[in-house]
C-alpha cells in the first residue's frame, strides 16, 4: 500500500472511501470503481504505489531555485556535481475529497542549502482533455469533423499545423454534456491515450486511425513513416541549386502549396528558363499553388495518385521535346521522371542517378512521423485549497515562477491568463501515470515545488508538512530514474517552461 486515506469508521467490516465525489463502499478484499482504493483489512487503501523519481550524482546545468544573482559568486565556473536526490510525485499519493482538506503528501527537502516543500497530489480533473499532434500529410478528415470510438464523440478535428493533423479530445462537453455513454468511452479514451495506449479513431468523413503516444499514426491500416519536408514551395526553394542542370522543370506535389520550380521564386534566381508546364489550382504567387486537388491518402495529402492529373496544360510556344521534368512530394515518397516527346507529351522515363539522389535527400530530411498527446487540463479551486487555504495565492505564485508546477515529475507548461491551467506530454511522464473516476473525470499527478517560506507566506498547510526522509522510508514506493530530457523539479521554472 502507499498509504491509508481518508475513510469512514468501518461497518461490518465495508469502508466507505470519500477519496471523490462516488463515495464507494468497499468490502474487504475489494477494490473501488476506479481501482485505485481497495479495503485492505479494514482500511482504506491507495493500491499502487507511491511513485519516486530519483537523479543520480551527476554535473548537472540546471538552474538552483534562486531569484536574481542570489548566490552567484559572478564566477563562470562549471557547474558543480549534484547530490542525488529524490522527488515524490503525485502517481500513487492519493486524492483529497472534500477539498478542505491538505493534499495528501506535503513534502520538505533542500536543494542547493534552500528549504523547499513540494505538495503532491492526485488530482481529479473534470475540465480536462487530450491535444493530439499526428506528423502527416494524409487527409484524415475535414476540421470540426466529429472524432469517434466506438460510435460515441470524444472530440474533433481542429486546425492542421505545419507538417501535422491535429485532434482535440475530451474536454467537459464530452466527459460530462452528452449521454452517460459518451461521458465513459470518452474517458476511457483519454485514459488509453494518456498512458501511452493505442487507441483507434474513426473521423467523420475521413479516416480510421490509430494513435499513440510516441509511436507512428496508422491511417486507414498503413503505419505513417516520414512527415513531410516542408510545403511544396519550401521543398523548391531548399532542393533547387541541387536540380539546376539536371532537370528542365520540378513539379512538388503538396495539398497545401504546390511548387513549380521554373516560375518559383527560387527558379527565376537561379534564371531558369520557364517550362510551360501549367499545373491546376489557384496560384497564389509565382511558383505556387493551393488547391491542386482535393485533400486525400496520395501524393501530398492530395487524393492524386497519377501526378499528371494536376498538370492542366503545356504551353507549345515555351516548352520544348526532350524537356526533362521531374514530379515529386514533399516527402519523396512518391516520384516520377518524365522526358516530353515530339508532341510535347510527357513520357515515363528512367530517372537519372543525379535526381534520384535528391528525391532521396528529401525523404532523407524528413523526419520520422509520430504522434504527440499533450494533457491539459486547469487545477481548480478545489485542488489548489489542498495546497493552502487561500488558492489565489498558488496561482499567482506560478504566475510569479516562485512555485513550479510538475505532472509525475514531468515539467508542464501553464497557459497565460487566470487559473493554472496546464499541458503536459505524457511521454515525458512515468507509465500509467493517470487514472480515472467514474464521475467521469480522469486522474493526474500534480505536484507544486516553492521555497518554504514561499509556501508559508501564501497560506500554506504548515502542519502538515513531513520530511523526504520519512516519506521516503514508509509505505510501498517505486523508484524510477528521473528521465534526462526532464529538468529536476526542484529547480526553478525558466521563463520558456511557465509564464
Ligand atoms: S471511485 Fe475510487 S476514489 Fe472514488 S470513491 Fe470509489 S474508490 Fe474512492
Amino acid at each position: 500500500m502507499s498509504q491509508a486515506a481518508a475513510t469512514t469508521a468501518p461497518k461490518d467490516d465495508v469502508v466507505r472511501c470519500d477519496a471523490c465525489p462516488v463515495l464507494c463502499r468497499i468490502r474487504p478484499g475489494k477494490a473501488g470503481a476506479c481501482d485505485r482504493y481497495a479495503n485492505v483489512n479494514g482500511m482504506l487503501t491507495r493500491v499502487d504505489p507511491l511513485v519516486i523519481t530519483e537523479r543520480a550524482a551527476t554535473e548537472g546545468s540546471v538552474v538552483p531555485f534562486l531569484s536574481g544573482s542570489e548566490g552567484w559568486n559572478g564566477s563562470v565556473a562549471a557547474p558543480a556535481p549534484l547530490p542525488a536526490a529524490s522527488f515524490v510525485t503525485g502517481i500513487g499519493a492519493g486524492t483529497t475529497y472534500p477539498d478542505y482538506k491538505p493534499a495528501p503528501f506535503i513534502v520538505s527537502s533542500q536543494h542547493d542549502g534552500v528549504d523547499m516543500v513540494t505538495v503532491v497530489t492526485e488530482g481529479i480533473f473534470s475540465y480536462c482533455g487530450v491535444k493530439v499532434k499526428i506528423d502527416t500529410d494524409r487527409y484524415l478528415g475535414p476540421e470540426q469533423a466529429a472524432v469517434r470510438v466506438n460510435g460515441e464523440a470524444v472530440g474533433h478535428v481542429t486546425t492542421a499545423e505545419y507538417g501535422s493533423q491535429m485532434l482535440s479530445l475530451g474536454g467537459v462537453h464530452h466527459l460530462t454534456g452528452g449521454s452517460k455513454k459518451e461521458g465513459t468511452v470518452t474517458c476511457d479514451t483519454l485514459l488509453a491515450l494518456c498512458n501511452k495506449q493505442a487507441v483507434t479513431l474513426q473521423i467523420d468523413g475521413g479516416s480510421e486511425l490509430v494513435v499513440q503516444a510516441g509511436r507512428p499514426p496508422v491511417v486507414n491500416g498503413t503505419p505513417e513513416a516520414r512527415m513531410r519536408v516542408g510545403c511544396g514551395s519550401a521543398t523548391i526553394g531548399i532542393f533547387a541549386k541541387q536540380w539546376l542542370g539536371h532537370a528542365d522543370e520540378v513539379i512538388v506535389v503538396d495539398d497545401h502549396i504546390t511548387g513549380v520550380l521554373t516560375e518559383h521564386q527560387a527558379g527565376r534566381f537561379l534564371d531558369m528558363p520557364l517550362s510551360g508546364v501549367r499545373v491546376r489550382g489557384r496560384k497564389s504567387t509565382p511558383g505556387r499553388y493551393f488547391q491542386v486537388a482535393d485533400p486525400g491518402l496520395g501524393w501530398g495529402g492530395t487524393n492524386i495518385s497519377d501526378p499528371l492529373e494536376i498538370v492542366e496544360n503545356i504551353d507549345a510556344k515555351t516548352a520544348w521535346p526532350g524537356m526533362k521534368l521531374l514530379m515529386v512530394s514533399t516527402t519523396g515518397e512518391h516520384s516520377a521522371w518524365y522526358v516530353l516527346d515530339d508532341q510535347l507529351k510527357p513520357q515515363p522515363a528512367e530517372m537519372p542517378a543525379p535526381i534520384r539522389l535528391v528525391v532521396d535527400r528529401i525523404a532523407e530530411n524528413c523526419e520520422p512521423s509520430l504522434c504527440t498527446v499533450l494533457f491539459m487540463a486547469g487545477a481548480g479551486g478545489s485542488l489548489r485549497a489542498g495546497v493552502t487555504e487561500n488558492p489565489v495565492r498558488l496561482t499567482l505564485s506560478v504566475k510569479d515562477r516562485l512555485t513550479r508546477v510538475t505532472s509525475g515529475g514531468a515539467p508542464v507548461y501553464v497557459w497565460p491568463g487566470g487559473g493554472i491551467t496546464y499541458m503536459v506530454d505524457v511521454a515525458r511522464m512515468p507509465d500509467n501515470s493517470f487514472g480515472y473516476v467514474p464521475t467521469p473525470a480522469l486522474v493526474a499527478p500534480i505536484e507544486f515545488t516553492l521555497r518554504r517560506d514561499d509556501y508559508a507566506a501564501l497560506g500554506g498547510h504548515m502542519d502538515y508538512v513531513v520530511q523526504l526522509d520519512d516519506v521516503l522510508q514508509a509505505g510501498r514506493l517505486s523508484k524510477l530514474a528521473q528521465r534526462a530530457d526532464n529538468p529536476w523539479p526542484i529547480t526553478r521554472p525558466t521563463a520558456e517552461e511557465q509564464p
